[in-house]
């Protein structure tokens, strides 16, 4: 029987493992398909207080889980496939395996979206991707094409710009979401152009297994274009991961676990942190937060229950 199990290895999971174990509950931290969360397909991150320099996502997270360990985490491979919520202890299945727990701290995070085109889903890994960090560096010397107006497709977009010849971001209206100062730097970049009021349809070629342009609806007129181009990144924002929870824990119209009083969920006990429970800020500081705020309320719950 464990004290706590933390889902998710980004900073939210990571810093509640941190506060457990200097807690002295050995926490059980399983790690999950997309291991150290989204910190490890980003490079410099300089807004992590601390780093006047900025410091890599991936050492970021690689020095929060060396932290971790320090103070007794046991860390876990794999992936949650059933959990049971309805009574004490919670049950968590990873297959085969079967483990109890008396506190639950759900970090499971959120993933990248997709268009939701048949053309994507089959030329993702083959000219389509969703990480400009992981797969840019294929991308030297073509064109290609970003959709999205927040801060991830500008800084996709940013980012590409040191391989492809000419960056087009595509956006559904005529205004970027992303911060001032991403936009300021979007300007500045002579190699990005910017396609607004417009969404792809279709990504060619599937046929022909590689990207060799994309269909463009204007979202005002209507009209379909053919933008050519060697690649297509998807920068449209993130869907948290939840699905295993549904109809277990109380989440708002778009999945997002409900939080209340700090870190608790609907099903006392069970406590969640991070970008699975904020549509808002989603920043890795805001998530190292609340994994720190969820890993003492667990605490908190386990005293009162002596
Ligand atoms: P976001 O802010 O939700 O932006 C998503 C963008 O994709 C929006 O421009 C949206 O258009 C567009 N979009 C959504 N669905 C679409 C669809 N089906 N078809 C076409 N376009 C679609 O998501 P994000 O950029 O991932 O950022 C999330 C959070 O992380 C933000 O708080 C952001 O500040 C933060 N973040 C920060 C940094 C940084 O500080 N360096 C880097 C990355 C992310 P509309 O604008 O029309 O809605």
């Amino acid at each position: 029987m464990r004290n706590v199990v933390i889902i998710g290895s980004g900073p939210a999971g990571l810093t509640a493992a941190i506060y457990s174990g200097r807690a002295n509950l050995q926490p059980l931290l399983i790690r999950g398909v997309e291991a150290g969360g989204q910190l490890t397909l980003t490079t410099l991150v300089e807004n992590f207080p601390g780093f006047p320099k900025g410091v890599q996502g991936p050492d970021l997270i690689e020095m929060m889980q060396k932290q971790a360990a320090e103070f007794g985490t046991e860390f876990k491979e794999g992936n949650v496939t059933r959990v049971d919520l309805s009574r004490r202890p919670f049950v968590l299945e990873l297959g085969e395996e079967r483990i109890e727990t008396r506190t639950l701290i759900i970090a499971s995070g959120a993933s990248a979206r997709l268009l939701g085109l048949e053309s994507e889903r089959k030329l993702l890994g083959h000219g389509v991707s969703t990480c400009a960090t992981c797969d840019g560096y294929f991308f030297r010397n073509k064109e290609v094409v970003v959709v999205g107006g927040g801060d991830t497709a500008a800084e996709d977009a940013l980012f590409l710009t040191r391989y492809a010849t000419q960056v087009n971001m595509v956006h559904r209206r005529d205004q970027l979401r992303a911060s001032k100062i991403m936009q300021d730097r979007l300007r500045r970049n002579e190699k990005i152009k910017f396609v607004w009021n417009s969404v792809p349809t279709d990504i060619l070629d599937p046929a022909k297994g590689e990207v060799t342009g994309v269909k463009l609806r204007d979202t005002k007129t209507g009209d379909e274009t053919l933008k050519a181009c060697d690649g297509v990144f998807i920068g449209i924002g993130h869907s948290p991961n939840t699905r295993l929870f549904a109809g277990q824990l109380e989440m708002n119209e778009v999945g997002y676990i409900v939080t209340r009083g700090g870190a608790k969920t609907s099903v006392a006990g069970v406590f969640a942190a991070g970008d699975v429970q904020d549509p808002v800020y989603r920043q890795a500081i805001t998530a190292a937060g609340s994994g720190c705020m969820a890993a003492m309320d667990a605490e908190r719950f386990l005293e009162a229950e002596h």
